[in-house]
């Protein structure tokens, strides 16, 4: 699989370039792929910001790639992600979708107030003590796409915002892209999502599996599962 440089250690720099879309398209914040390449191998960047390499097309690529990254330890062996708050093992984190700040939120607001794309809301997701802030994304039916942008600094006094205040929501659903082992599509997993100010686990129903991106509904905070810690 690798080229042999001058030592015994084993060179992947060829490989890696090779596993890598070629677009040149400069989305992940390097010129050219060989340059995320070198990035990568440096510990640099992550596999994450090429964002076709969340692609289905791509997936035997990407897994040679975490092997061969998991090799030269750059990424860890066997992830192990576990709550801060409860201390339960999840079976993944969802991150953002390429270039986006959190992973989006599905939420079923019990408001009259008129919502719209862009607006700022300030809220409580039911089962969670933590209020959050968010931008929507997009408005469907009642239901609305968000992305998380507080609460630290949206509770600044000082701060220059403006908010809706909604009140309690209910979260129905996550879309993220997957960090650890892809689940099936109809799996209940417990996960992290990773803006998460409390790392507490959540458990959801997987609805779609597209490449390293997923969708999960059916959220709950009530996760029946023996803590890790003592
Ligand atoms: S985003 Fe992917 S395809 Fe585009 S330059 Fe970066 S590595 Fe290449």
């Amino acid at each position: 699989m690798a080229n042999i440089g001058n030592g015994d250690k084993p060179d992947y720099s060829i490989r890696v370039k090779e596993l890598l879309p070629g677009f040149n398209c400069g989305i992940c914040g390097y010129a050219r792929c060989d340059e995320f390449a070198s990035a990568l191998l440096k510990k640099w960047t992550q596999l994450e910001k090429c964002r076709f390499l969340m692609q289905e097309i791509f997936e035997e690529n990407r897994e040679e790639l975490e092997g061969i990254l998991r090799h030269e330890k750059i990424i860890p062996e066997e992830e192990k992600f576990v709550g801060l708050l409860d201390g339960y093992q999840a079976d993944l984190i969802l991150k953002p979708l390429p270039g986006e700040e959190s992973c989006r939120e599905v939420l079923y607001p019990f408001t009259n107030t008129e919502l719209n794309k862009g607006d700022i809301i300030k809220y409580r997701p039911l089962g969670c003590p933590i209020i959050h802030f968010a931008r929507i994304l997009s408005e469907d039916n009642g239901l609305i796409t968000v992305h998380i942008v507080g609460p630290c600094h949206r509770l600044d006094e000082e701060a220059e915002f403006e908010y809706l205040d909604i009140g309690l929501c209910m979260v129905g659903g996550f879309e993220g892209v997957v960090q650890g082992k892809i689940p099936d599509v109809g799996e209940t997993v417990r996960f992290l999502p990773g803006h998460c100010m409390m790392q507490k686990v959540h458990s959801g129903v997987v609805v779609q599996v597209e490449g390293r991106k997923i969708i999960l509904e059916g959220i709950d905070l009530k996760v029946w599962a023996p803590p890790i810690k003592g």
